[in-house]
């Protein structure tokens, strides 16, 4: 069991299950609707703590009573959420998301006012005992002063960034941090119009790039279906492909349950090869059922 300290979002995620993504002015009847707690890091720091990790959350909070319902989530999975900072007057940020029936794929629309963690309050954490610190790429600024904190005070700690999306200036957090996590999405935006069409192709030529912005560093990319591309300093290249469930039903979360699984690997020693597999397991396992519950050591293990 390791202590992990996460810094990113939590968010209201109001879901409705259509039968197919609709038309741009359509109108459609949703099938089902549920509401979860969201946010990359919060998501995955649920599935690190039912792996048996031991997780903290360093995030923003309003008072109202959404917040409340995300508070009452994390707690249920033994989230310390000594390190939040409640804004008050603010509202929580709220995901409306569409959840194709057809095919599992999720549209996001997402709503926020409140701000984000600052500098300050991250510098009143106690980081001592920690084993890993993993941060959402956002903020740019205030993340990259947490991260070369954290640096200074705990040379060895591991520090792990997911960049998600493009944002302004959010390169500069790739030489601040051992391990970066990005998403087709923003691979393919690096790459442009010259992305090659092929995944493998695609991937290798974007990694190749960060590496060369952050030669220490590991770097990984998740592909969806295709499954996970990694390359390490010393210039191995590492694909997993992903382990499709029976049948896809909700890709919420695949992205987050993926970075808790690298982390887990990567905490207990894994190589990247290995570390990339348990995480597209892990992340398959997630696809094939709702939400982001029921997670145990097994859904990292080949099943028979
Ligand atoms: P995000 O959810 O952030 O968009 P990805 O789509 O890259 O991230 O998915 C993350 C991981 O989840 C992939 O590397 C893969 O292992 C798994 N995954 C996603 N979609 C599927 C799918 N349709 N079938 C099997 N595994 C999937």
């Amino acid at each position: 069991m390791a202590n992990i300290l996460g810094i990113g979002i939590a968010t209201l995620d109001i879901v409705n299950h259509v039968a197919a993504w609709p038309a741009e002015d359509a109108e459609v009847r949703a099938l089902a609707q549920d509401m979860r707690r969201g946010g990359n890091v919060t998501n995955t720091l649920v599935v690190l703590s039912q792996l048996g990790h031991r997780c903290r959350w360093a995030g923003t909070l309003a008072d109202d009573a959404s917040s409340a319902t995300i508070r009452a989530d994390l707690a249920r999975y033994a989230i310390d959420t000594t390190d939040v900072r409640q804004i008050p007057g603010a509202h929580a940020p709220t995901s409306y998301i569409a959840l194709s029936v057809q095919n599992g794929s999720r549209t996001i629309i997402h709503y926020r006012d409140l701000p984000e963690y600052d500098l300050d309050a991250f510098r009143r954490i106690d980081l001592h005992g920690l084993d890993w610190l993993h941060a959402e790429g956002r903020n740019v600024a205030a993340v990259a002063g947490m991260l070369k904190h954290a640096r200074r005070q705990h040379p060895r700690l591991p520090l792990s960034v997911e960049i998600e999306k493009p944002r302004e200036h959010i390169e500069e957090l790739c030489g601040l941090a051992d391990l970066l996590i990005y998403s087709r999405h923003y691979a393919l935006h690096q790459l442009g119009a010259e992305a090659p069409a092929a995944p493998e192709a695609a991937a290798d030529a974007f990694l190749r790039r960060q590496r060369q912005r952050a030669p220490r560093a590991i770097h990984v990319c998740s592909w969806g279906e295709h499954g996970a591309y990694g390359l390490t300093p010393d210039g191995e290249r590492h694909h997993s492909p992903a382990f499709a469930p029976p049948r896809v039903i909700d890709t919420i979360g695949a992205g987050d349950t993926f970075n808790a699984g690298l982390i887990h690997a990567r905490l207990a020693g894994q190589g990247l090869a290995e570390s990339l597999c348990s995480a597209c397991r892990l992340a398959g396992d997630k696809v094939g059922r709702r939400g982001l519950d029921g997670f145990t050591s097994q859904s990292l293990q080949e099943q028979p």
